[in-house]
Protein backbone atom coordinates (compact mmCIF):
# COMPACT_ATOMS: atom_id res chain seq x y z
CA UNK A 1 0.00 0.00 0.00
CA UNK A 2 1.50 3.56 -0.86
CA UNK A 3 1.45 6.27 1.74
CA UNK A 4 -0.34 9.10 -0.06
CA UNK A 5 1.01 12.33 1.88
CA UNK A 6 -0.73 15.04 3.52
CA UNK A 7 -2.99 17.09 3.46
CA UNK A 8 -2.11 17.73 7.00
CA UNK A 9 -4.39 19.33 9.86
CA UNK A 10 -3.08 20.91 12.29
CA UNK A 11 -4.71 19.43 15.93
CA UNK A 12 -3.94 23.17 17.64
CA UNK A 13 -5.14 25.79 15.07
CA UNK A 14 -6.91 23.13 12.05
CA UNK A 15 -4.43 24.82 9.82
CA UNK A 16 -4.48 22.49 6.64
CA UNK A 17 -0.94 22.13 4.51
CA UNK A 18 -0.97 20.59 1.41
CA UNK A 19 2.92 21.32 1.07
CA UNK A 20 5.01 18.64 3.19
CA UNK A 21 7.69 21.29 3.65
CA UNK A 22 5.47 23.81 4.94
CA UNK A 23 3.65 21.68 7.34
CA UNK A 24 7.08 20.49 8.77
CA UNK A 25 8.21 23.90 9.56
CA UNK A 26 4.14 24.19 11.15
CA UNK A 27 4.97 20.96 13.28
CA UNK A 28 8.54 20.90 13.62
CA UNK A 29 10.35 17.82 12.63
CA UNK A 30 10.72 16.49 16.32
CA UNK A 31 8.68 15.62 19.28
CA UNK A 32 10.41 18.36 21.42
CA UNK A 33 9.68 20.97 18.65
CA UNK A 34 6.04 22.91 19.51
CA UNK A 35 3.53 23.42 16.15
CA UNK A 36 4.63 27.32 15.48
CA UNK A 37 1.10 28.16 16.08
CA UNK A 38 1.53 27.33 20.07
CA UNK A 39 4.58 29.31 20.52
CA UNK A 40 3.71 32.23 22.57
CA UNK A 41 5.96 35.83 22.22
CA UNK A 42 6.38 34.73 25.71
CA UNK A 43 7.94 31.77 25.09
CA UNK A 44 9.63 33.00 22.01
CA UNK A 45 11.36 35.52 24.12
CA UNK A 46 12.54 32.62 26.65
CA UNK A 47 13.79 30.98 23.43
CA UNK A 48 15.85 34.36 22.12
CA UNK A 49 17.13 34.68 25.87
CA UNK A 50 18.79 31.20 26.29
CA UNK A 51 20.39 31.25 22.78
CA UNK A 52 21.71 34.62 23.50
CA UNK A 53 22.80 32.93 26.76
CA UNK A 54 24.33 30.07 24.87
CA UNK A 55 25.85 32.12 22.28
CA UNK A 56 27.58 34.29 25.13
CA UNK A 57 28.52 31.36 26.83
CA UNK A 58 26.81 32.29 29.96
CA UNK A 59 23.95 29.45 30.01
CA UNK A 60 24.89 26.94 33.29
CA UNK A 61 26.92 24.22 30.88
CA UNK A 62 29.20 26.69 29.90
CA UNK A 63 29.99 28.44 33.13
CA UNK A 64 30.26 25.01 34.74
CA UNK A 65 32.84 24.74 31.74
CA UNK A 66 34.91 27.35 32.62
CA UNK A 67 34.73 26.72 36.01
CA UNK A 68 36.09 23.25 36.31
CA UNK A 69 38.85 24.52 33.39
CA UNK A 70 40.35 27.33 35.77
CA UNK A 71 39.78 24.62 39.02
CA UNK A 72 42.02 22.39 36.87
CA UNK A 73 44.53 24.70 35.79
CA UNK A 74 44.70 25.81 39.46
CA UNK A 75 45.43 22.93 40.51
CA UNK A 76 47.72 21.97 38.12
CA UNK A 77 49.91 24.91 38.91
CA UNK A 78 49.94 24.05 42.58
CA UNK A 79 50.64 21.14 41.82
CA UNK A 80 53.95 21.68 39.17
CA UNK A 81 55.15 24.57 42.37
CA UNK A 82 54.94 21.34 44.71
CA UNK A 83 57.21 19.59 42.21
CA UNK A 84 59.49 22.39 41.96
CA UNK A 85 59.30 22.81 45.69
CA UNK A 86 60.53 19.52 46.83
CA UNK A 87 62.91 19.79 44.05
CA UNK A 88 64.84 22.73 45.26
CA UNK A 89 64.48 21.35 48.62
CA UNK A 90 66.52 17.74 47.83
CA UNK A 91 68.67 19.76 46.03
CA UNK A 92 69.56 22.35 48.53
CA UNK A 93 69.38 19.48 51.23
CA UNK A 94 71.74 17.25 49.03
CA UNK A 95 74.16 19.06 46.42
CA UNK A 96 76.69 16.63 46.21
CA UNK A 97 74.45 14.43 44.80
CA UNK A 98 73.43 17.02 41.83
CA UNK A 99 77.41 17.84 41.25
CA UNK A 100 76.73 20.80 42.61
CA UNK A 101 78.80 23.55 45.01
CA UNK A 102 77.48 25.41 47.94
CA UNK A 103 77.76 28.78 47.26
CA UNK A 104 80.35 30.20 49.69
CA UNK A 105 80.22 34.20 49.18
CA UNK A 106 80.03 36.40 47.02
CA UNK A 107 82.20 36.69 43.93
ZN1 LIG B 1 -1.19 24.94 14.21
Amino acid sequence: MAHKPGPWRCFHCDEVFTDEDAAREHFGTVECEDPICGVTAERYREVERQLASFLSETDAASTTFYRLGAEHAAKERAAEQKGYDRGLADAKAHPETLGLMLATGTP
